[in-house]
């Protein structure tokens, strides 16, 4: 499609970022573009239309899709943060990085039971990150619609790890 091939020309791979033998995918170019990160809003969200109240946005770089996303739904954005940022009582789900563990949080009552959630990122690796959130989600009592994200890393086993838990999973571009 022209918006896959738009948001692909603008997306930067950095070799040996942020170790050695890692090629990072930057994306900074993308939501620097007001014509790309629209573009990437509208395909993002087009596959789930009419079936999301809300996008749960995954700090940070899930919060600028997240917001650009909302403009061009309608939809409102949940703030799905790494822990000990949010005010207010939190739900919090743990999950493992290659070194250690990270926390993602939510006000626990922040969208009414069985609100219907979209949740976005930029970039989908092991999948670990997604279903942390979808797992906050759902002990929340909001329902996951799905996950859309700009880039799919190919064998990395995160799409299966989604499609294991059932939940729906859009890739804009797949590296
Ligand atoms: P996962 O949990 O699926 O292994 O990793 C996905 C999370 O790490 C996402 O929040 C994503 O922003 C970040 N991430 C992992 N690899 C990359 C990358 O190459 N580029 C960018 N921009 N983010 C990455």
């Amino acid at each position: 499609t022209p918006e896959a091939a738009l948001v692909d020309s603008l997306i930067a791979s950095i070799p040996d970022f942020p170790e050695h033998g890692v090629t990072f995918r930057d994306l900074t170019p993308v939501f620097a573009d007001g014509a790309a990160l629209k573009a990437l809003s509208t395909a993002l969200t087009a596959p789930f239309e009419g079936r999301f109240e809300y996008l749960g946005g995954l700090e940070a770089r899930g919060f600028l899709i997240a917001g650009a996303a909302s403009i061009v739904t309608g939809a409102g954005v949940l703030s799905v943060r790494k822990a000990g940022k949010l005010p207010r009582a939190v739900l919090s789900q743990e999950y493992s990085l290659e070194y250690g563990v990270a926390a993602l949080e939510v006000h626990v009552d922040q969208l009414p039971v069985g609100s219907r959630v979209l949740i976005v990122d930029d970039v989908l690796a092991t999948g670990g990150t997604a279903l942390a959130a979808a797992n906050l989600m759902e002990r929340a009592g909001w329902h996951v619609t799905g996950f859309a994200v700009a880039l799919e890393l190919d064998g990395l086993g995160g799409r299966a790890k989604l499609e294991d838990r059932g939940i729906e999973t859009f890739s804009l571009l797949q590296y």
